[in-house]
């Protein structure tokens, strides 16, 4: 049977007018099979990136459950305690709760670096019904007992996948033992590596498993295409691309923080109005980036993998890779931020001669063969290159540009789903967009200058070190070798 409305999965009235309100009708997939599963009381395993209704899939079943509450919370705890790994997603879940309830009283509360952490006490000090929260922060706080989490009945952790990339393993463990065995728990992550599943096993009981194949139908509707260019080229290429006015509201993607920051440079140079935003950036800058961004006075946003995956921005026209990333994984993550919602969307991917075998595993991911169009410059064939096969299939024109490089999205020869018009295709208005800001406006800069979170117990930099230790160690060993960096500067 398949469920078509909020009323059918068994949640309470209030939330349905509130998602009818939202322009909330028809519950997303991931909604369809995770609620009615929570409401039950079974743990959740999700498989899903933002885009897919997650927030709602297991937000919505924790405000059901605490309506049906009665009483108060207790001074310092939460009823229900949300992890997120950045600053960004933890203020849009909030937002996106205060939403989903909106015709019954629900206290919530942010714990995040960045931001004053003294309002954040106060606020704890009453107990809420909904904490979200990032580890780092949240772990300040148990430390020095301004929280408590015995009385927590739900945890969520919401893009698991990341928090381990962030060196967050062990306040995300060391938080859920402080919640303990009674509860009920959700772990949504955009990818099951081994390691999510080893965090899955430990702390989710016999989980129900969802996943919102994202590849599939994502992916699908997007219109994606590579062009071949020099990397010199690269920024002439950007350029000819951004002078079709159809690249309204557009991502530029960099694989690092540098590049990210020479590309919006050079933008800016060239007379676009252009954001960067990137691990290494105060929270202050991220916010203003976004802030301009969502609101349309800057057209591009450059950015970097880790920022940028967990954004909600609606309407986002066109993704450019400018750089194919080094996981094959994050070019989905990427070309995601566009065709949201339904809504259609262009992807549009620089390759240089480098960037071939990376390609090929994006092909091999997404199991499609990507058009390509445009010319390498002579003498920019690598070594790699001269061994590569054929591509097999490659449409369009060789040299020039393709035929709807900046084309609107919905007219695009090479879309694998069906061609729907932009404004046939506008997102739902979701209600979320509008305290946003004000709520990020008003917690940033009250307190330590945008530092805080973002700097996990172990960053980057103390897992580079530590493997250079290891390496050392196993050079005089007899081992030898210099150790793997792991991909430490993008974000
Ligand atoms: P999420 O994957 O939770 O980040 O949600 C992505 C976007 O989809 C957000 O803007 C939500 O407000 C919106 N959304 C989530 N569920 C639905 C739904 N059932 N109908 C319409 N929009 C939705």
């Amino acid at each position: 049977m398949t469920i078509t409305d909020f009323a059918g999965l068994g949640l309470p009235k209030e939330l349905v007018s509130s998602l009818a309100k939202a322009g909330f009708d028809t519950p997303t997939p991931i909604q369809g099979k995770a609620i009615p599963a929570q409401l039950q009381g079974r743990d959740i395993l999700g498989i899903a990136q933002t885009g897919s209704g997650k927030t709602a899939a297991f937000g919505l079943p924790i405000i059901a459950g605490i309506f049906a509450l009665e009483g108060a919370p207790a001074p310092k705890s939460c009823r229900a305690l949300i992890l997120a790994p950045t600053r960004e997603l933890a203020v849009q879940i909030e937002e996106m709760m205060r939403t989903y309830a909106t015709y019954r009283r629900l206290t919530t509360a942010l714990v995040l670096g960045g931001v004053s952490r003294q309002a954040q006490v106060q606020k704890l000090a009453r107990g809420v019904d909904v904490l979200i929260a990032t580890p780092g922060r949240l772990m300040d706080l148990l430390d020095d007992r301004k929280v408590r989490l015995d009385q927590t009945r739900w945890l969520v952790l919401d893009e698991a996948d990341r928090m381990l990339d962030m060196g967050f393993i062990q306040p995300v463990r060391k938080i859920a033992a402080a919640i303990g065995p009674k509860r009920q728990t959700a772990l949504f992550s955009a990818t099951m590596a081994p390691e999510i599943g080893k965090l899955a096993a430990s702390l989710l009981n016999d989980p129900v498993k969802v996943e919102a194949n994202i590849q599939g139908e994502t992916v699908g509707k997007i219109d994606q295409q590579v062009i071949l260019s020099g990397s010199k080229q690269k920024r002439d290429k950007l350029n000819e691309l951004l002078a079709d006015d159809s690249l309204n509201r557009v991502v530029v993607f960099s694989r690092t923080k540098h590049g990210a920051d020479k590309v919006a440079k050079n933008l800016g140079i060239d007379g676009h109005t252009v954001a960067a935003i990137h691990g290494n950036k105060s929270q202050n800058a991220r916010q203003s980036a976004l802030r301009g961004f969502r609101d349309g006075r800057v057209r591009i946003l450059v950015a970097t993998d880790i920022v940028a995956r967990g954004i909600d921005v609606p309407e986002i026209t066109h993704v450019i890779n400018y750089e194919l990333p080094d996981d094959p994984e994050n070019y989905v993550h990427r070309i995601g931020r566009t065709g949201r919602n339904g809504a259609s969307g262009v992807a549009i991917t620089l390759v240089d001669g480098t960037e071939r075998s990376k390609l090929r595993d994006v092909e091999r991911l997404i199991r499609r063969t990507l058009p390509v169009t445009g010319t390498l410059p002579a003498g920019s064939e690598n070594a790699e290159q001269r061994g590569a096969p054929a591509r097999r299939g490659r449409p369009g024109n060789a040299g020039g540009r393709p035929a709807n490089a900046g084309g609107r999205p919905g007219n695009g020869g090479q879309r694998a789903g069906e061609g729907r018009g932009r404004n046939q295709s506008r997102p739902p208005q979701s209600g979320t967009d509008k305290g946003w800001w004000a709520k990020l406006d008003s917690e940033v800069g009250k307190e330590d200058g945008g530092r805080g979170e973002g700097k996990p117990s172990k960053g980057p930099k103390q897992r580079w070190n530590k493997r250079k230790k290891e390496g050392a160690q196993a050079a005089r060993a007899g081992g030898g070798g210099r150790p793997q960096r792991r991909n430490t500067s993008a974000a």
